[in-house]
């Protein structure tokens, strides 16, 4: 056999076709695998088999959710502790939340929108639905005293990113007060940093199978007929999220970033799609720090700092679905909604959304905070529940897309995002992570020549 055979031969292998193939495809393979696997174990009345498999999704959740914590912290402290000067940081801050909040209350308007367009709650049998408590709001005086923990230990032992954040950058500031006598610290950050994306790269590889169990799950429980009556609400939801996707994301890469939109969707498909069968955006911090940084050519400096906040504050598609639920909800009932109570909406649900944690049916909780701020009943909320997996896939992955977006565009504004990197198609591939693999891996390396000043 000539070398030639010997490697084309090689090539037809299915199982090295498919270790050889980019980390975005699996999973989307496996996502369609496990949607129609799925889909055929529901309609041949095998939904317990397809409960089954649920483990090894929730096996994949774990090992994502075990970095969190240290990810979050360790290249968080080592991305302050590289800043040269800290007003950098207060300009990235402000950039950061500015975003963060406008792209929120236009996915609300949006999805507000969409919902008195449509009208999905017109005719729907509301039924005898149970009582719900409604969430209490906390006072500001109260968010923002949980800001500061007390005990840096809980705040890590009680995963309170919030927290993390913030003893993380007080610390990456005291690294960088400190000077010379802080260096060995700051090169074991450094360091730790490097370990921490290794780690996070071993886990990720085996997205595909998890995203595959928990899609057979999903698609193997909720049969058609929970599905189907409230198919329109279904429907808006998806629609709205993929609109704002595509016109608000892809305007703001297009002309905030001076980017290539179409690139900017492919580098995020791997979060995205981790998000829709995980349904936790704080599950996929990890995938989306490795693919901002790999796919997007984002600097590790700006990437630890605004995708943790964005995975806790920035929820772009929780907000949409609250706004089209309020909305469907009033119809349902026969509530005319006036224009205040319209404002009112935009403001609780911007609030509410930002309240809302990164982990699944969250968002479905917070509903009930908006329904009492427009003196709705809060039994809408049962009707949602039945389908609520479903619309927090959805959501969720627009949480996640929407906090690579204002990270490329806050990256590209200070000179922190390698272009090549990011016009490059990206073939992220499973258990990868290059030491060399770029500027954006080393966050004492400016992706520009620009100083940070
Ligand atoms: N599951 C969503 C997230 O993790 C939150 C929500 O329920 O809306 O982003």
């Amino acid at each position: 056999m000539t070398r030639n055979t010997v490697r084309s031969s090689a090539r037809r292998n299915p199982l090295r076709v498919w270790l050889d193939m980019a980390l975005w495809k699996q999973i989307f393979i496996a996502l369609g695998l496990g949607l129609v696997l799925g889909i055929a174990l529901n309609q041949t009345g095998n939904a317990d088999i397809a409960a089954s498999v649920k483990p090894v999704g929730d096996l994949f959740i774990r090992g994502i959710k075990m970095l969190i914590v240290p990810l979050i912290f360790i290249t968080l402290v080592a991305g302050v502790a590289s800043l040269q000067d800290l007003k950098t940081m207060g300009r990235l801050g402000v950039k950061t939340f500015v975003l963060y909040l406008a792209t929120t209350a236009i996915a609300i308007s949006i999805g507000l929108a969409l919902a008195v367009l449509f009208k999905p709650g017109v005719g729907i049998d509301i039924g005898t639905a149970e009582a719900v408590q409604p969430k209490d709001a906390p006072s500001i005086a109260d968010t923002i005293l949980g800001l500061v923990p007390t005990n840096p230990v809980e705040a890590f032992a009680t995963a309170n990113v919030l927290q993390i954040i913030v003893f993380a950058m007080l610390l990456g500031i005291a690294i960088v007060m400190a000077g010379e006598v802080a260096k060995p610290i700051k090169t074991f950050f450094d360091a730790a940093a490097e370990v921490m994306y290794k780690l996070t790269s071993i886990i990720i590889a085996f997205a595909p199978y998890g995203v595959f169990a928990l899609m057979v799950w999903v698609a193997g429980t909720y049969g058609m007929d929970v599905l189907a009556p409230l198919a329109g609400v279904i429907g808006l939801v998806y629609l709205a999220c993929i609109l704002h996707a595509l016109i608000v994301y892809g305007a703001m890469i297009k002309f905030l970033a001076r980017l290539n939109p179409v690139r900017f969707f492919q580098g995020t498909i791997e979060p995205a799609l981790v998000a829709f069968t995980s349904t936790s955006s704080s599950g996929t911090l990890p995938v989306t720090m490795m693919s901002a940084e790999h796919n997007l050519g984002v600097s590790r400096r700006v990437s630890s700092f605004v995708l943790p906040l964005g995975a806790t504050i920035n929820m772009d598609g929780t907000a949409l679905y609250q706004g089209i639920c309020v909305v469907f909800i009033a119809q349902a009932y026969g509530v005319d909604l006036t224009t205040s109570q319209y404002a009112t909406i935009v403001l609780t649900s911007t609030l509410a959304s930002i309240g809302t944690a990164g982990v699944p049916g969250a968002g479905l909780i917070m509903l009930s905070l908006v329904l009492t701020s427009v003196g709705l009943p809060l039994e809408g909320i049962a009707i949602i529940a039945g389908i609520d997996r479903i619309l927090d896939m959805v959501r969720t992955g627009l949480n996640v897309v929407g906090d690579s977006a204002v990270t490329c565009v806050v990256a590209r504004s200070e000179g922190e995002l390698d272009q090549t990197l990011f016009d490059t198609p990206h073939v992220l591939k499973a258990g990868e992570t290059s030491p060399d693999a770029g500027p954006a891996s080393d966050p004492d390396r400016s992706v520009s020549d620009r100083p940070l000043s």
